[in-house]
């Protein structure tokens, strides 16, 4: 069997539900309850979702969606902030796909590129470093948004700005780092989350001692692929490693994920950028769980160039979004859910982003029930 086939292989998807459902229901005997663990990472969401995992591991266990999508955590200042960039004359605001759909308080990208406004997809930063040597008349704002996977491509872009000197580039920096989300989500005493699977993308870059903290907090997790198999794998190790009274951090990723992680990325972004507080969805203001541009790069920091109008920020009513970012609540449990926030018709951007959870159930899993219908 090839190496990939067996995290693909549906014999052994089968012999994995079957112990996993076995361990979940000794567990769930020994707590009293359902087992809580929670995947924090938009892929493993929809990987989760699209394999039907949820509905397949029986009544014991409880997979929760966490903030694992990096457009769904931007907080709805920073998507005015950006609509008000757009707005600016002599702009081109550069994003990743899935920002411009995302609602604002008032406005979208989308809805201002429809009046006028001029945003660019980019797949990658340094093609819009290359848009702005190639358009000296325009100013080009990148939206630098999500977690430690795209800050080194963003870093690089800032650094290859400087070195060709150019002068109309900027970045506005929403980059969030995932461990002291990790730390927010344990500190909540309205949560009890049994164990985490870990992103295995993210720690590709971060490494293993990243997650310091949880192994001082003796939490069981796993950091994992994003194959059927992989997950039910590492759903298995953390539930064995409840039963053996156990708390750390296994990667079961190693086909991947090195312990160091990727040591010239995490350069890159030190170089770049500094840690900050910053806000997140439904969070709030998280301590140290932010990136701002460095000192020596200020010049390419749109905030510090641009003046934006205030910003009043509004939640739309009804949107629960922030409960479902933190796994207090699945998208079943919000009462837009489907009725009326579709991916077509989005409310909020867990339904819009290709990796938020309201979208992955909406897809995969409308059938199932909320949080809220099963506690
Ligand atoms: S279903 Fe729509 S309105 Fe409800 S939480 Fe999800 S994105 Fe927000």
């Amino acid at each position: 069997m090839k190496d990939l086939e067996k995290f693909r292989d549906p014999r052994i998807a089968k012999a994995l539900i079957k112990e996993v459902g076995a361990l979940a229901a000794r567990v769930a005997e020994r707590l009293g309850r359902r087992v809580v663990l929670m995947e924090v990472c938009g892929t493993h969401t929809v990987a989760i979702s699209r394999a039907g995992l949820r509905g397949l591991l029986g009544d014991c266990l409880d997979l929760r969606s966490g903030p694992g999508c990096p457009v769904c955590v931007a907080d709805y200042a920073d998507i005015d902030r950006m609509v008000a960039f757009a707005r600016l004359p002599g702009i081109t605001v550069g994003t990743f796909g899935d920002m411009v759909r995302v609602p604002g308080s008032v406005s979208s990208l989308e809805r201002e590129r429809a009046a006028g406004a001029k945003i660019r997809i980019f797949y990658s930063p340094a093609d819009a470093v290359a848009y702005a040597a190639d358009h000296p008349e325009r100013e080009v704002v990148f939206l630098g948004v999500g977690f430690e996977t795209t800050a080194p491509a963003v870093a690089l872009s800032i650094k290859e700005a400087e070195s060709r000197g150019l002068k109309n580039f900027s970045v506005f920096v929403t980059h969030k780092v995932v461990p002291p989300a990790l730390d927010a989500l344990l500190g909540d005493p309205e949560l009890k989350i049994d164990g985490f699977i870990l992103p295995g993308h993210v720690s590709a870059i971060i490494g293993l001692k990243a997650y310091d903290s949880l192994n001082s907090r003796r939490l069981p997790s796993v950091i994992t692929g994003f194959e059927a198999n992989d997950i039910l794998d590492a759903v298995r190790q953390l539930l064995q490693m409840m039963l053996a009274g156990e708390g750390r951090v296994i990667n079961g990723y190693a086909r991947v994920v090195r312990t160091a992680g990727n040591m010239i990325a995490q350069q890159q972004m030190a170089e770049v950028f500094d840690i900050a507080d910053a806000p997140w969805r439904g969070f709030g203001i998280i301590p140290d769980s932010g990136l701002v541009m460095g000192e020596r790069f200020k010049k390419f920091d749109a905030l510090d160039k641009f003046a934006l109008p205030p910003i009043k920020p509004r939640v739309p009513t009804g949107c629960a979004c922030g409960d479902i970012l933190k796994g207090k609540l699945a998208p079943r449990d919000c009462t837009l859910f489907e009725r009326v926030c579709k991916p077509m018709a989005p409310v909020g951007p867990c339904m819009v982003s290709s990796e938020g959870a309201c979208a992955a159930y909406y897809n995969y899993e409308r059938h199932l029930k909320g949080v809220a219908a099963v506690e």
